[in-house]
């Protein structure tokens, strides 16, 4: 953990109770400066350390993960107000990935040769991926482990160090991820945790010592990041919010679909970059779809199967979007009476108009936006009508059918027959698209989004005749190339 040069602090809270679950000291500029400069150093001392050390060091931090299974959920659960299940849930994602970016980073960032083509038969090409030095990592709260461990996990595989500034809703949580690192990486400070709020993670993204912020939250914030990392160039994946669409086919299993749509929408009080905020069923199976959805949906109670919204701000976008929702559409599952802070029951409201906040903005509630549609086609046209980019859900039987569903969808990753399932598949890269950000965490992608491609050429032998970069170049020399060229690239093909 970083010392600060200021002991302001501030608490970290129970959304359930409102008690306080801890207190946690803000880092003010000079204090993040300080952790970026101790960075630095401990970065050179773990890019040192080559990939075969980096990974053991990895698969034995997510070892002190599994062993502290219990612990981490527990805090998350007091920091977030989700069930203890849930909070296990995401930490044993977190330790997948971890895994998995230990596991692989030197087959997808070490060197590797490559062809230097014709043009270059003298020479040896190779490429590989080096580490940034220190990545920033500014995280959310609504997966306080899962999320940002997407990023660190695979920064530090690739031989960075983090500095990490989680959501001041879960300080706890980040600390107590950086001191169990610190179990299997105790000489350097190769991953701290600086606890603030939003000008701890400014001053983090304004820093010139920092290789590249991670950053996943809001869109609005994403922009605030972005400027301030426009002023040293710093490069930034942005992960942001989403308002995912849920399609459901003609020949679809309904009960599955339902199933399916209830959990991606209303797990995690509906909190979830990723969740379900939009379904879209085709004609013929809507009105048993509804009725499945409804049954499934009125079984379901705020602060037994899911916890409460862990940001109060969030409970008047709730609020906002439902009552706009109720009053231009049809309720057929509670309304604004839902809303009983900190808690929301599930909301299940149809034939919204598509220019309502409730289709176009993220609600980060437990509330489901059903619309029928004529066909696929209409359903991927209005799918893709919004801002956000981020995941998206399709159910049908006819694997051929849903796939090509999949591939239209102006989304990062779909899901088919199943919600969120791309998210616990570690080789899959997770991003979005327009509002919703871009660059790539976890797969191959991921690793190389926190490293720098170095190309190497090498010249194996001279090649008499041929070296075009020299003031003793002849003519010739031009003209064998180009008949070479032409041999090669000339023919036209129609
Ligand atoms: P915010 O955008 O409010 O905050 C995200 C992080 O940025 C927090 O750590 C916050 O600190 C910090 N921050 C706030 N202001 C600044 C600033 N000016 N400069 C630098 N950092 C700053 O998002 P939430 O925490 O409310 O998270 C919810 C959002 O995250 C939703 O939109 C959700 O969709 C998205 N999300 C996206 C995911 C993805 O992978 N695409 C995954 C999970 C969530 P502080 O909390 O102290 O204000």
């Amino acid at each position: 953990m970083a010392t600060a040069t200021e002991r302001r602090t501030f608490d970290s809270l129970d959304p359930a109770t409102g008690e306080v679950v801890g207190t946690h000291v803000i880092h003010d500029e000079a204090a993040v400066a300080a952790a970026v400069e101790r960075a630095a150093q401990a970065a050179r001392w773990w890019a040192g350390l080559g990939f075969a050390e980096r990974k053991r060091r990895l698969l034995d931090f997510a070892a002190v993960l599994t062993r502290n299974l219990g612990r981490v959920a527990e805090t998350v659960r007091r920091e977030t107000g989700k069930p203890i299940e849930d909070a296990k849930l995401e930490t044993v994602l977190a330790i997948a990935h971890t895994g998995w970016a230990a596991r692989n980073a030197r087959a997808v960032l070490g060197p590797r040769r490559v062809s230097p083509g014709l043009l270059g038969v003298n020479m040896a090409a190779t490429v590989e991926y080096q580490p940034l030095g220190v990545v920033g990592v500014i995280g959310p709260w609504n997966y306080p482990v899962f999320t940002p461990m997407g990023s660190i996990a695979y920064a530090l595989a690739a031989g960075n160090a983090v500095v990490f500034k989680p959501s001041e809703l879960t300080p706890g949580t980040g600390v107590l991820l950086a001191e169990l690192f610190a179990e299997s990486v105790s000489e350097y400070p190769v991953f701290q945790v600086v606890t603030g709020l939003g000008e701890t993670g400014a001053a983090l993204a304004g820093h010139p010592g920092v290789g590249k912020i991670a950053f996943t939250g809001s869109t609005a914030t994403a922009k605030r990041v972005m400027a301030a990392c426009a002023r040293n160039l710093t490069p930034l994946v942005a992960e942001c919010g989403g308002k995912d669409a849920f399609i459901v086919d003609r020949d679809a299993d309904l009960a599955a679909a339902a199933d399916a749509a209830l959990w991606g929408a209303c797990s995690n009080a509906g909190q979830t970059c990723v969740g379900v905020e939009r379904v879209y069923v085709v004609a013929e199976v809507y009105e048993a779809f509804l009725r499945e959805l409804t049954e499934r949906a009125a079984a379901l109670r705020a602060g037994k199967d899911y916890g409460p919204i862990t940001m109060p701000g969030q409970l008047d976008v709730i609020r906002r979007h439902v009552g706009d929702a109720v009053a231009r559409g049809t309720a057929v599952l509670g309304g604004t009476e839902s809303i009983r802070p900190p808690y929301v029951d599930p909301v299940i409201v149809t034939d919204v108009p598509e220019d309502s906040p409730a289709v176009q903005e993220e609600t980060f509630g437990p509330v489901i936006v059903v619309n029928r549609v004529a066909d696929v086609d209409e359903a991927v046209r209005r799918a893709n009508a919004t801002a956000y980019g981020l995941g998206a859900t399709v159910f049908s039987r006819n694997r051929r059918r849903a796939t090509a569903l999949a591939r239209r969808l102006r989304t990062g990753m779909t899901a088919i027959n199943s919600v969120i399932s791309f998210a616990g598949i570690p080789s899959l890269p997770f991003g979005g698209v327009g509002g919703s950000g871009f660059g790539r965490i976890h797969g191959a992608d991921g690793l190389r989004e926190f490293a720098r491609p170095k190309a190497i050429s090498r010249q194996r032998f001279p090649l008499p005749g041929a070296n075009l970069t020299s003031f003793r170049r002849s003519p010739a020399d031009l003209e064998r190339v180009i008949r070479l060229v032409t041999f090669l690239y000339g023919r036209r093909r129609r």
